[in-house]
């Protein structure tokens, strides 16, 4: 009997070995905001064993990063592509942790503005750790640059303007670039990664309408897509998220070589045959339903 066969049948295997060569997606949380066995939103770039790109942090991700393998000094950039909180629940977690691994290098974070009941990405941050009325004052005394016992966090806003695709981050072979999506009232951004000539387009929450996706996605090795309406959902959902019939027509305009299906909700688990017949209709490239720490090399 292997190891894997005595572990209990709901237990998340570990997965270590992901993104060792070359460049690979994996994913951190395959669920949505419900505690239903999944962590929340997040996802990790690995180049030739470092993790360099985390988009997302949501509830569950810093317990995901680390069973990954993760080394948070290795991180080179943190994007959210939105403030919810099964998106962004974990990152004074992760920002803490850092500090325990000496991370002493500027950590670059993008996210978007502001708008509605939901402050900017930097106002955020400036909330978590502002040394006065922070909810975690007592962080900023080591996110400052020239410490030697801490890091700087560099907090940016992003999506502003027309919220067109705009390149905001370019250093060490990563170039990131962001769109604004429509997630109902809530300020959001699709994001598209580009490292040692890998296309990784992530669509955020979004209702896949006001033709951003399909830019970020253009060409990408991979879409992360977001399954978190069932086929034949009507209403008030389809303000917030796309169906799977719209997360097919958009990769097949996109010319995406492949879907990766993640924030997989409740709602939509069981529904995956449905969710997967209504893509195939238009778009005929690989579709991969995600789970915890699942790993797709990129090649
Ligand atoms: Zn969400």
């Amino acid at each position: 009997m292997g190891l894997t066969a005595a572990l209990p049948a709901n237990s998340q295997p570990r997965n270590e070995s992901c993104g060792r060569s070359g460049v690979a997606l994996q994913v951190l949380g395959s669920g949505g905001p419900e505690l239903a066995g999944r962590a929340s939103a997040s996802y990790l770039i690995w180049q030739d064993g470092k993790a360099r790109v985390l988009v997302d942090t949501g509830a569950g991700s810093a317990l995901r990063f680390r069973e990954a393998g993760g080394k948070l000094a290795d991180l080179d950039l943190l994007l959210l592509s939105h403030l919810h909180a099964d998106h962004s629940a974990d990152l004074p977690t992760l920002i803490k942790s850092a500090l325990f691994e000496r991370r002493r290098r500027v950590l670059p974070l993008f996210g978007p503005e502001g708008g509605g009941q939901f402050p900017a990405t930097t106002e955020f941050v400036r909330r978590l750790v502002d040394p006065k009325t922070g909810a975690f004052a007592y962080l900023s005394y080591y996110l400052k640059s020239g410490l030697l016992s801490g890091y700087e966090l560099r907090t940016k806003d992003a999506g502003g303007g027309s919220g067109a695709p705009e390149q905001v981050f370019q250093a060490d072979g990563i170039v990131a670039t962001a769109a604004r999506v429509v997630h109902a009232d809530v300020p959001a951004l699709a994001w598209r990664v580009e490292i040692a000539g890998k296309r990784i387009a992530f669509s955020g929450d979004g209702n896949g309408r006001n033709g951003n996706l399909e830019k970020i996605a253009e060409g990408a090795d991979v879409l992360i897509a977001h399954l978190a309406v069932a086929e034949g959902t009507h209403g008030d959902e389809l303000d917030y998220h796309m169906d799977p019939s719209l997360i097919g027509r958009i990769a097949a305009q996109a010319k995406a070589k492949s879907v990766v299906l993640a924030h997989r909700m409740t709602r939509t688990l069981g529904q995956e045959d449905a969710a997967r017949a209504a893509i195939a209709k238009s778009f005929s490239g690989a579709v991969m339903l995600a789970e915890d720490l699942s790993c797709y090399p990129l090649r």
